[in-house]
């Protein structure tokens, strides 16, 4: 089972019991069904706790009642038909639980007094484009103007103006003895595009996750829109932070989407059930309202034709498309990308960037860490270079990627280069 889909339920709000009950068991109960299904005709076959009727057994006392009657071929005609029986009746129930767990409703099938056949229900016609991404193209959404009219007011507009809406100070997290951020200050304000560079190992992806409390810190305070995620203040402690029992719940009230280099979608739902999820399961919109947000985005990043379709059918590209809907889908006042193009084919890359773009040009506060220098230089406010867990400089693209002051910024950049 995949940990980073976990991660990803953690972003959006799930608790641990829901992540287990939506996300981690249908995904487990569909790859054991069928070993159990077959474990049991299997035991049925050869071994005896299946007292009742087993094999041998059954062959046994055919012999006996033939040795009565002489009737041969009617005592085992029955002994077999009993036998087909018992192995059919268990593998339709296989067949039922598995199409109870099945993540590929196209292969889906119902039981008919004919046999076997597909269910027709959640099937596409056969000349539907459904084996190729690339078959179902859909033009670009150019207009961005719609994040303004997705986003509720409050997500608009910080609870503090003269406040930077996040506020990161002095921060420090170590994993064991290394010490992985090393008193880290960082200020983004209402609207900023912050992206973020730095030498692998720096730390770029432990201070993202510090930002929406996927991982606690060890010292010093992170705020978002003025308010902490996870943490409340010790009364009369002068500061001190406490984090909080339910962080599930302080993860949900922050919303602060997240976007990870691998998508993370979950791979048992579809692309519409994965932007429904978390509005359904952790801020309970209803089901009508749900999906149609879910179709909005799609059709947003340019996917209207895909709802249906698992993850593992889309391009890389259209994954994370789906991925930057999913994170949308929970009115994010905060969208923070972890490296969302590395793991693309290069010429995907750009229609992700573009997503992004829209995003950044409807006014959403994001944070961006990427390699992308081109894209840091197009869209970023600011640029921030961290290494070896801090923030080494930062300013305007012109001042950081044209003319670094710092040597570690320059020797990074010749290499990002070229
Ligand atoms: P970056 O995103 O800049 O490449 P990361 O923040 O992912 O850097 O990681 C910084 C360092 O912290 C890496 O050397 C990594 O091995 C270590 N690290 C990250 N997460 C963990 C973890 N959960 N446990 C132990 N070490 C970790
Ligand atoms: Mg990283």
């Amino acid at each position: 089972m995949n940990r980073s889909q976990s991660t990803a339920a953690a972003a959006l709000g799930m608790g641990p019991l829901l992540t287990l009950r939506r996300i981690i068991l249908p995904q487990s109960m569909r790859a054991v069904i069928p070993g159990l299904a077959n474990d049991t005709i299997g035991m049925l076959k050869l071994t005896s706790i299946a007292s009742v009727i087993f094999v041998n057994e059954l062959t046994f006392r055919s012999q006996q009642v033939v040795g009565q009657n002489f009737k041969f071929f009617t005592v085992f005609g029955a002994a077999a038909v009993i036998y087909l029986v018992l192995t059919s009746g268990i593998s339709l129930l296989q067949v039922w639980l598995e199409s109870i767990f099945d993540h590929e409703r196209d292969r889906k099938v119902t039981l008919s007094w004919f046999g076997l056949r597909p269910s027709t229900r959640n099937v596409k016609p056969l000349d539907a484009p459904i084996d190729s991404p690339v078959a179902a193209k859909e033009p670009e959404a150019n207009d961005h103007a719609w994040i303004g009219t997705l986003l509720p007011a409050e997500s608009r507009t910080p609870r503090h103006r003269d406040e930077p809406f996040v506020a990161c100070r002095n921060v420090w997290k170590s994993y064991g003895k290394r010490e992985i951020l090393r008193g880290v200050d960082l200020s983004i304000g209402h609207g900023e595009v912050v992206v973020i560079l730095g030498p692998s190992g720096s730390g770029k992806s432990t201070l993202l996750k510090l930002i929406n409390h996927l991982e606690p810190l060890d010292w010093g305070t992170i705020k978002v829109d003025s308010q902490y995620v996870g943490y409340r203040e010790v009364p009369g402690g002068g500061g001190t932070v406490r984090p909080l029992h339910n962080l599930a719940r302080a993860r949900a009230e922050a919303r602060v989407g997240m976007v990870f280099q691998h998508f993370n979608l979950f791979s048992h739902l579809s692309a519409l059930d994965n932007i429904v999820e978390a509005q359904r399961q952790v801020y309970d919109v209803p089901r009508a309202e749900a999906q149609a947000l879910g179709r909005e985005l799609l059709k947003s990043v340019g996917l209207a034709a895909h709802a249906d379709f698992l993850p593992h059918r889309l391009s890389g590209g259209q994954q994370q498309r789906v991925a930057i809907a999913r994170a949308l889908a929970i009115k994010p006042k905060l969208m923070l990308f972890d490296e969302p193009t590395s793991a693309l084919d290069p010429e995907l890359v750009g229609e992700v960037l573009g997503v992004m773009r829209g995003l950044a040009d409807a006014g959403m506060t994001m944070v961006v860490v990427t390699h992308e220098v081109r894209f840091a230089r197009d869209v970023a406010d600011r640029v921030v270079f961290m290494d070896g867990g801090e923030v080494i400089e930062q300013g305007t693209p012109q001042q950081v990627i044209d003319n670094p002051t710092h040597e570690r910024t320059q020797k990074f950049l010749n290499v990002v280069a070229n």
